[in-house]
């Protein structure tokens, strides 16, 4: 009986060091994942602490809805998946490869560890929902004022350091303040919305389009020289005049002005943007519809 009890004894105390390890293991990972809200780093930090319990030689994380797609590694040719979703939250695609098939056991680790993933994958999302709302204009869907001025500063540096060219297009929309007196301010933001997607079709995917004020557009053309910002901009100003706006009984034909400014070394966002601004108003003053370089 008294050996019995003591075999029984170290059973239960291998199964508590086990379960101990396990939740250790849990709490580490879980830990190391809060400490970010960028996708692409918690699956980095989530890759890694799994490694030594399930060894793999790639991942790869997709997830449409932010456009992401991470891999890293090099690809194995057995794989497993996982397509992550919180109630009824999609959250993405993991896959792991290797040259080894995965282990029953290994499977069953992995997916009570991926637990410690969702909820910090789900806090990425929301956190990022949330800067694009904050950054989106809602009736053209550019992006905002606020995003222009956070992401001109970074651009500005990074052309600085890596010594390569940077412009901007103001777009300014001809006799706009017409459109709103005589066919209604709903009329107008359709008008504005409809400009908005033309802009956007018109350049590629690597510029961006903001909305800097009313009936005022930017576009940011990172590594873009002042002749091929020109090429661009007449690419817009075209596609803006060869489109019409049908409201009701009325045909719209709607034409913007357009300036150019391309980085110097000593610019400051400042002196950037009124160089554009300028050279806009110059295209007004031209007799409008038409680009000028500032
Ligand atoms: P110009 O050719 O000189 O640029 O003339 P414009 O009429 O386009 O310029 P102006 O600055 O005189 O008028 C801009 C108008 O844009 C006035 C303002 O009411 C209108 N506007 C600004 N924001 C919005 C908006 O969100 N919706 C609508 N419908 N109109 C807007
Ligand atoms: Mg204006
Ligand atoms: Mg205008």
């Amino acid at each position: 009986m008294k050996e019995k009890a003591a075999e029984l004894a170290v059973v239960s105390n291998k199964s508590f060091e086990a379960s101990t390890a396990v939740n250790l293991h849990h709490y580490d990972i879980s830990s190391a994942l809060q400490t970010t809200l960028e996708f692409n780093e918690l699956i980095s930090i989530f890759c890694n602490k799994i490694q030594v319990t399930i060894p793999h030689n790639s991942l790869e994380y997709v997830n449409p809805e932010f456009d992401l797609a991470f891999k890293r590694g090099i690809i194995g040719r057995h794989s497993c998946s996982y397509s992550l979703k919180v109630e009824d939250q999609q959250l993405g695609e993991l896959k792991l490869t290797r040259s080894q098939r995965f282990g029953k056991e290994e499977l069953k680790m992995l997916e009570s560890l991926l637990c410690c993933l969702i909820y910090p994958l789900r806090n990425a999302t929301l956190f990022h929902q949330a800067l694009q709302m904050a950054y989106t204009d809602p009736l053209t869907q550019t992006h905002n004022r606020t995003a222009f001025n956070d992401t001109l500063m970074r651009e500005m540096k990074r052309a600085n350091r890596c010594e390569q060219h940077l412009s901007l297009i103001f777009v300014d929309i001809d006799h706009f303040k017409w459109i709103n007196d005589e066919h209604g301010h709903d009329c107008g933001d359709l008008a504005l919305a409809s400009v908005a997607g033309w802009v956007k079709d018109s350049v590629r995917g690597s510029d961006i389009v903001f909305r800097y004020g009313g009936e005022e557009f930017v576009i940011l053309l990172i590594d873009t020289n002042q002749e091929a910002a020109a090429i661009i901009a007449e690419r817009v100003r075209l596609g803006i005049e060869s489109h019409t706006i049908a409201y009701g009984m009325a045909v719209l034909n709607i034409t913007a002005s357009l300036g150019i400014s391309t980085l110097t070394g000593n610019d400051t966002m400042d002196s950037l943007i009124k160089r554009a601004d300028s050279a806009m108003y110059k295209a007004k003053s031209l007799g409008r519809n038409r680009v000028c370089l500032g």
